[in-house]
């Protein structure tokens, strides 16, 4: 098929361009609205939460949400009774995504290691998880009980004592969060749930929030994905509470050559830009042919999607664009500077290919193996870094909710063995008192005498 005359999609061709990596980060397609442009946004209420505590949440609900919530703590018995009137079929397949995302997170767990460093000197590195996380559960544009599974899954395995989730409060839902969040929460054994959005919820986790009878208190980390005033939000806060990455609006990436079939990239590239009209759905390849077939199915199935005008957005924004590369090795070097969320492979010899991936918060590897698989249903976290950070970031792990103590344990003569190069340095870096502690217990080792 030839290009279509109505463009949905911008185009980028960078045949016979030999640009350095900073040209090629410079002329990727990214969002006008990023989380940076969302931070002045995001400041004031997170300002105000920490200024007025719960009577600023519920005037955010108010007005971001459209409701304010009966109360900030959703009552146990509204938890629990959304399960009992959960449908059926949703609540299988809730517990098929459950399965799955424990069999591949508990693989994840780590266990100590204690190395000898000489006769009687030992470090050991003790994985700790945090004491309490407060978890993010978005619920704007939609709501997300897979990110109820995603988030505690991880948590629960790393052995996090205390979790608490929150989620948007819904106008048709009398303030509460969705029910099926709500049943989500309940069939994993989550009885602590705030109905809280946005900035303002990660703002009430990294403070506290005292609503009366109900106390949030603080949490040390804060994950779980949103939309980009969560990840505003999220840098904000950083410092004060841990995050787990910035895990704003959905971006997928395809790596496709003249083999993929056009229909199945098109369709994944709008199931990613359904999430968010600032999602990004980044198609990369060598062949004109598949870009223009890409196009056409498009321009059809955007008409036709039931989320039109947010898919359309997102895919008409700087954001999202058809790039034409010379070959696959220009392709996985554009792929690696872009690190996206999602990357898919859609090419000859697919797993060799993707095993020249570096950057990317999950790589989904031939035909049957679509984003939104890994969305709902492959054990794989669905939480995962955006805007780039996936070039130094994971997606959410059972790691994510652990930090590995250094334990130091040596004994006298262990400490003499190494002493006089302690004593030695700590010279070196004019820091004498260092050395002192040292010579307090070994006077011996006083290389002055
Ligand atoms: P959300 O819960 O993230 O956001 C809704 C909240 O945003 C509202 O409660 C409100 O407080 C706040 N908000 C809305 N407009 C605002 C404004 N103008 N100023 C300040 N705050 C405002 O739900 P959503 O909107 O449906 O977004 C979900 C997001 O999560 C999407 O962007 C989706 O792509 C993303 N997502 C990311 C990942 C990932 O791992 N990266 C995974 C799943 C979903």
């Amino acid at each position: 098929p030839s290009a279509p005359t109505t463009r949905v999609i911008g185009r980028l061709d960078l045949r016979g361009r030999h640009l350095t990596l900073r040209e090629l980060k410079a002329a990727l397609p990214r969002a006008e609205f990023d989380v940076e442009a969302a931070l002045d946004a995001v400041r004031p209420i997170v300002d105000d939460v920490r200024a007025r505590g719960a009577a600023a949440l519920y005037d955010a609900a108010e007005r971001f949400d459209g409701i304010r919530p009966p109360s900030l703590r959703v009552p146990a018995t509204v938890v629990t009774g959304a399960l009992d009137a959960l449908d059926p079929a949703v609540r299988a397949a809730l517990e098929e995504s459950i399965r799955r995302a424990r069999l591949v997170h508990a693989d994840q767990r780590r266990t100590d290691t204690t190395t000898h460093v000489t006769s009687r000197g030992t470090v050991t590195e003790r994985w700790v998880p945090v004491d309490r996380v407060g978890l993010y559960v978005p619920g704007g544009l939609a709501v997300y009980p897979s990110s109820v599974v995603m988030n505690v899954v991880p948590a629960q395995l790393a052995g996090v004592p205390s979790l608490a989730v929150a989620s948007p409060p819904q106008a048709d839902h009398g303030g509460w969060p969705h029910p099926t969040i709500l049943a989500a929460c309940a069939l994993l054994g989550v009885d602590e749930v705030w109905a809280m959005g946005g900035a303002q919820a990660v703002a009430a986790f990294a403070h506290g929030i005292d609503d009366g009878a109900d106390v949030c208190d603080p949490v040390s980390l804060v994950t779980g994905p949103g939309n980009v005033y969560v990840a505003a939000a999220k840098r904000l806060l950083k410092g004060l509470i841990g995050i787990d990455a910035e895990a704003g609006p959905t971006e997928i990436a395809v790596l496709a050559d003249d083999s993929a079939d056009a229909e199945h990239v098109a369709s994944d590239l709008v199931s990613q830009a359904e999430h968010d009209p600032l999602a990004a759905a980044v198609l990369v390849t060598d062949s004109t042919e598949l870009a223009d077939a890409v196009e056409a199915a498009l321009v059809r199935r955007v008409a036709a999607t039931k989320h039109a005008e947010r898919v359309g957005t997102a895919l008409a924004g700087t954001q999202s664009a058809i790039v034409l590369v010379d070959d696959l090795d220009a392709g996985l070097d554009l792929v690696n500077a872009y690190a996206a969320e999602h990357l898919e492979i859609l090419t000859r010899d697919a797993a060799a290919v993707a095993s020249r991936v570096r950057n990317a918060g999950a790589v989904f590897v031939g035909t049957w193996s679509p984003v939104s698989l890994g969305d709902y249903a492959a054990g794989s976290n669905h939480v995962l870094p955006t805007g780039g950070c996936a070039c130094h970031s994971s997606g959410l792990s059972v790691q994510s909710f652990l930090r590995g103590i250094h334990v130091v344990t040596y004994s006298r003569e262990a400490l003499h063995e190494v002493g006089g190069h302690v004593v030695t340095l700590a010279r070196a870096e004019d820091l004498p008192a260092h050395g002192e502690a040292v010579l307090a217990r070994h006077p011996d080792l006083d290389p002055l005498g």
